[in-house]
């Protein structure tokens, strides 16, 4: 399978694809056919395990990978998270269910693709003959960086940067990057929110100056963000598994539709499932949840994309996104691929801050997604109320979602013409993870420390704390640099000279 870029240029291999990370025309890559499931293999991936579900699903992209090997990679990397299935599917009632994203090293979603991006990458590598060292320069909103940090470090061959915004990640995100082991690793804070930290991060990739220094440094640079396809790829795989358990579980016929809502923010999560439904899963909407930076609702309801308004900071802080990257591969494929347009967009984007679709485009997007907010209060009511109706603690982020995805079965449920699917909230982060917000969420009251936030969350909802929230207490921080956006590639010069 080659994959070609959002803004045109030739084809490459899926190996040139994740070392890359961004196309050399400025755009992201896309696989350049879709592969398809048929429902013969869907049918056979119900008796499958989850990594052989993963081998299926990635194989379809990157096919020149050795089956075997993959499928032990992937079941050697979902091995090291806690329980024995790494994308369980819970019932909360008849109807409603939550896909759990969160069991891996990091107690986000993020896991899910960065526990196998440095497999892809070292093949890749290896495919390609590169023998320059590699840096991983990442941009985060707070959980990709420790992903990223946790799946490379110690890696033979490879050095991991990550950048965070210094004020807008949570207590306990920040604590799990800046305690992050490891000699071929870096962490720094970056002055201002993720949008300009990823902005200046792009900057770097699009460079051919900051290649070139690099290059002479005996360093190749790419990318664990999201707009790496070997991010996007393993995403894919939860939706079908989350789907083949409904069906094993015997809550839908084969074949019939379901709904996923996702928590959104650089929409990259969504977009996975979006490519499982042209790759012929039966999803029937895509609920797109966001925060009060409610860009991409205002983009999906309106037809324009304007990233000129207020900047919040939420306490769902990983979806305080006002230029989510992913949109570009959604734009380039529902503009029937056409890679003039997408870079004419994405400059409009970049000049004028606004870019708007065409009726046609805006009508095609409205039959696959649905796409709503929810404000702070929102986000609250509906943790403490979830909790409250089913004792399942939810946190911030897959609260936002779950709010959004109830107000849309809810409308569907008047709908007298509208059959009735299941709906599938997918949750991206462990409770314990933004403590301090759920804690407030669940009982309206403050506490300063996180660490005390999750004992009294315990307390309160008699939930499993994972082991790698609770070693972080006793860690020093190792990390302490703070710069300016347009410092980042003379800290990443430092950090590889080292
Ligand atoms: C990254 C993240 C999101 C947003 O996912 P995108 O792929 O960027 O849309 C939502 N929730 C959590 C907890 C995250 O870490």
């Amino acid at each position: 399978m080659k994959f070609i870029g959002t803004r045109g240029g030739g084809a490459v291999s899926g190996a040139e694809a994740v070392v890359r990370g961004m196309a050399e025309s400025g755009g992201l890559y896309v696989p350049e056919t879709i592969p398809s499931v048929t429902a013969e293999e869907l049918e056979s991936m119900l008796s499958m395990s989850y990594p052989e579900r993963a081998a299926l699903v990635i194989g379809k992209f990157f096919d020149e990978l050795p089956q075997k090997e993959l499928l032990e990679t992937l079941e050697a990397a979902y091995g090291k998270f806690e329980g024995d299935d790494p994308a369980p599917l819970v019932k909360i009632e008849d109807g409603l269910f939550i896909l759990e994203l969160f069991h891996g090293p990091t107690c986000a979603f993020k896991d899910m693709a960065l526990s196998v991006l440095p497999y892809l990458l070292k093949k890749s590598c290896e495919a390609l003959g590169v023998k320059e060292k590699i840096l991983v320069l990442t941009a985060t909103s707070g959980d990709t960086g420790k992903a990223a940090l946790e799946a490379f470090a110690g890696a033979d061959g490879v050095k991991a940067a990550v950048f965070y915004p210094e004020e807008g990640v949570s207590k306990m995100q920040k604590m799990q990057m800046v305690t992050q082991d490891g000699e071929n690793v870096d962490v720094a804070g970056v002055r201002g929110n993720f949008d300009d930290c990823q902005a200046a991060v792009k900057k770097i990739f699009r460079s051919q100056e900051c290649r070139d220094k690099l290059k002479e440094r005996g360093v190749l640079l790419t990318s664990a963000n999201s707009v790496n396809v070997g991010r996007l790829v393993p995403q894919i795989a939860y939706y079908f598994s989350a789907y083949c358990d409904l069906v094993t579980s015997g809550q839908i016929a084969a074949g019939s539709e379901v709904d996923f809502a996702v928590p959104t923010g650089n929409f990259g999560n969504i977009l996975a499932g979006y490519y499982a439904k042209r790759m012929g899963l039966p999803v029937g909407t895509l609920v797109c949840a966001s925060n009060r930076n409610n860009v991409l609702t205002d983009f999906f309801n309106k037809g324009t994309y304007d990233k000129k308004r207020p900047f919040f900071r939420t306490m769902s802080p990983s979806m305080d996104i006002l230029v989510s990257s992913n949109l570009e591969r959604l734009l380039f494929e529902i503009s029937g691929r056409d890679s003039a347009l997408t870079v004419e967009r994405m400059r409009s984007l970049a000049n004028s801050g606004r870019y708007s679709l065409r009726a046609e485009e805006l009508k095609a997007l409205s039959q696959i997604f649905f796409a709503g907010y929810a404000s702070e209060e929102d986000t609250v009511e509906c943790v403490y109320e979830f909790f409250e109706e089913f004792n399942y603690p939810l946190d911030t982020h897959t609260g936002v979602a779950m709010h959004v995805a109830r107000g849309y079965c809810r409308k569907r449920a008047e709908d007298v013409n509208a059959e009735q699917r299941p709906m599938v909230v997918v949750s991206t982060a462990s409770p314990y993870k933004c403590p301090q917000a759920v804690y407030y969420a669940l009982t309206g009251n403050d506490v300063k420390d996180s660490f005390k936030g999750i004992k009294r969350i315990h307390l309160i909802t008699a939930m499993n704390v994972p082991e790698s929230l609770k070693a972080l207490r006793y860690k020093p921080a190792r990390f302490k640099t703070v710069v300016a956006p347009d410092k980042i590639f003379e800290e990443v010069l430092n950090f590889v000279a080292e």
